[in-house]
């Protein structure tokens, strides 16, 4: 379990192992990891196999999983171009992958699914081919703004307190002409990173929903308040701020707490730092569905009524998604005229009806985006 702790949050998560696959032992992580967590035992392995395969054997791989930390080299790319979805507007993002899985437990994480067959939480020991990698990708496109995340398969920075990747990451792209990173989180693990200089080249963003949604669905995340506070500390430290008003949930009573959650982050950090709001709906795969039901039974989010999108994904049916993207845009705008609004995972004719144009092309999102 995590519990979060008394006002300056300490993320009490504690894994019951760490096993360092070998090869791992040089690793800056592994000494933080050490440094952070002196009454854990580490385990050094030659392979994880025989722990991989009990964890698939297991009840609950994916929960499972999270109670230990797997330190092994990553062996394949570090960065990879934003799968997006098929047949909708796509922003041009890429990902590197620093760790697999996560220590939080949404009720509605892809995660469940798409990590089904690779529950392990896994963190990388390799930070410096990932440096590498980036420094070759960048210097050979120079006249390319790349955006980066790091929150794709992972929350950006719930395990920082421990690995302190920040640390390796931040001051690398913050020297970085072309290329602007974004740490993407439900956690108010911000420490690391406010003894650091991003030089306005780093975006930290929050996953936001009404306090209603986080105490039902998001389990064992940084609260409202939480977030906000952990912001607003950003924002102090030099860096710029994103939201992602993402998945928007609808439930009897959600204008009131959407509309009161705007009006709550605008009121704590000034809209001119925020460099992108984006907003999604609730998005569910069959097979996503059929693993809540199993992991969270009682959960709300398994009730109402979706359609079957182009992408294989279910959401709220069009016109529904509309009227609360206009609604949560229209609250954005009365906080923040100017502040820059896109969709994640949404079609152009969704686009059109929302903002009354779709962008012609993934590039000039992303280009959008970039030099907002
Ligand atoms: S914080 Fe993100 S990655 Fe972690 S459980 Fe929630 S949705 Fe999944």
């Amino acid at each position: 379990m995590i519990f979060w702790r008394g006002e300056n949050k300490v993320l009490n998560y504690r894994p019951d192992e760490v096993i360092v696959e070998i090869g791992s032992e040089e690793s800056p992580i592994l000494r933080n990891l050490r440094r952070a967590l002196p009454d854990v035992p580490f385990t050094l392995v030659e392979h994880p196999k025989s722990f991989l395969s009990a964890l698939q054997a297991s009840r609950d791989p994916f929960g499972k999983g999270k109670r230990r930390l797997l330190l092994m080299r990553h062996k394949g790319d570090f960065l990879k171009k934003c799968p997006g979805s098929d047949g909708q507007v796509c922003c041009n993002y890429f990902v590197i992958n620093f760790a697999s899985n996560c220590p939080m437990e949404c009720s509605y994480c892809y995660l469940q699914d798409y990590l089904a067959q690779n529950p392990a939480l896994k963190v990388f020991s390799n930070v410096g081919d990932l440096l590498e990698e980036a420094h070759k990708l960048l210097s050979r496109h120079r006249r390319f703004f790349f955006r980066i995340g790091t929150g794709e398969i992972t929350d950006s920075l719930a395990l920082d307190p421990y690995i302190g990747i920040s640390e390796e990451i931040v001051p690398f792209f913050a020297e970085q002409p072309n290329a602007l990173l974004e740490l993407k989180t439900k956690s108010d693990c911000v420490e690391g990173l406010l003894r650091l200089d991003p030089k306005g080249r780093v975006v930290v963003s929050w996953s936001m929903n009404p306090p209603k949604v986080i105490d039902d669905d998001e389990h064992l995340t940084a609260s409202f308040d939480e977030r906000l506070v952990a912001a607003r500390r950003c924002q102090e430290a030099g860096y710029r701020l994103g939201f992602h008003f993402d998945p928007m949930i609808e439930y009897p009573g959600w204008e009131e707490d959407y509309q009161g959650m705007i009006e709550r982050i605008f009121a704590l950090v000034d809209h001119q730092r925020v460099a992108w709001i984006s907003m999604g709906v609730l998005r569910q795969t069959s097979s996503l569905k059929r693993i809540m039901r199993q992991r969270f039974p009682s959960t709300r989010l398994l009730s109402g009524e979706q359609v079957l999108c182009p992408d294989g994904k279910m959401r709220y049916f069009q016109p529904l998604r509309v009227r609360m993207y206009r609604k949560v845009l229209r609250w954005i705008r009365e906080a923040s005229p100017t502040v820059f609004v896109y969709l994640c995972m949404e079609s152009k004719e969704v686009w059109k009806q929302v903002f009354g144009f779709s962008p012609s092309c993934e590039r000039e999102l992303g280009n959008q985006m970039a030099h907002h």
